[in-house]
């Protein structure tokens, strides 16, 4: 990676404040999921045809037809999570890696799961090149991953059809998993938490626009 790749000028840590303030205004209440916002360089995760737009309040295209979710929906998932230091995070659907650095921002032990070759490869050489100790996977996220469960919490980062078993029995007692479930031509954010005597409670948080949550048919 060029040193180029990862210059973090005052212009963009301005841009970024204000990015800030306008996810803070849209109702993002978490002091540390703002503070991990302003200090992640949003514009380290994009292609350079989309750099201009990175610290606009909305998705972009990203490889493989994916897309860089938009930043109040970062924000709004992490908040659902409830990151405390230390905690052991799982991620399904990498993507271009700026929600996994976000959890790691803020202190958590960060596995991603990706099921698309060529955004796995990329993630797996840029974010430990621009200083995010990510654990990097390709797989399949309906699955988890199992041999590195339990954990705290989990996040999807793609539509999901229904929620899958496989996510919530790797939740540990306490954990939340955040998933958006889908629902038409939307998903309803969902959060789950795992209780102390095993059982599931289920709670969702409105309407979102997610790229679907890819089964068999990807692309290896
Ligand atoms: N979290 C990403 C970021 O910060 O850039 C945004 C993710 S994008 C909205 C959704 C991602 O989920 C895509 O990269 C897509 O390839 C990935 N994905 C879709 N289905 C998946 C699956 N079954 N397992 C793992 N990843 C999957």
């Amino acid at each position: 990676m060029s040193g180029n790749k990862f210059t973090d000028t005052f212009r963009h840590k301005g841009l970024r404040k204000k990015l800030t303030e306008t996810v803070r205004q849209k109702g993002i209440s978490d002091e540390n999921v703002l503070r991990a916002m302003e200090a992640v360089p949003r514009h380290w995760f994009f292609d350079s045809g989309f750099l201009e737009f990175a610290y606009e309040d909305k998705a972009f295209p990203i490889a493989a037809g994916q897309t860089i979710s938009q930043p109040f929906t970062v924000a709004f998932q992490t908040q659902l999570l409830q990151v405390k230091k230390g905690d052991k995070i799982l991620e399904v659907g990498t993507g271009s890696g700026y929600q996994a650095s976000i959890l790691y921002q803020m202190g958590a032990k960060v596995f991603s799961v990706e099921r698309q070759r060529a955004l796995y490869s990329k993630a797996k050489e840029m974010l430990p090149a621009a200083g995010y100790l990510i654990k990097t996977f390709f797989g399949d996220g309906y699955k988890g991953l199992p041999a590195f469960a339990p954990f705290d919490k989990i996040i999807v980062t793609a539509g999901a059809p229904y929620i899958p078993d496989a996510l919530k029995e790797q939740l540990k007692p306490g954990g939340i998993l955040v998933i958006p479930v889908d629902d038409d031509d939307y998903q309803i954010m969902t959060s789950v938490k795992r209780n102390a005597d095993g059982s599931f409670e289920t709670m969702q948080h409105g309407r979102f626009r997610f790229v679907p949550l890819l089964g068999d048919k990807a692309h290896d």
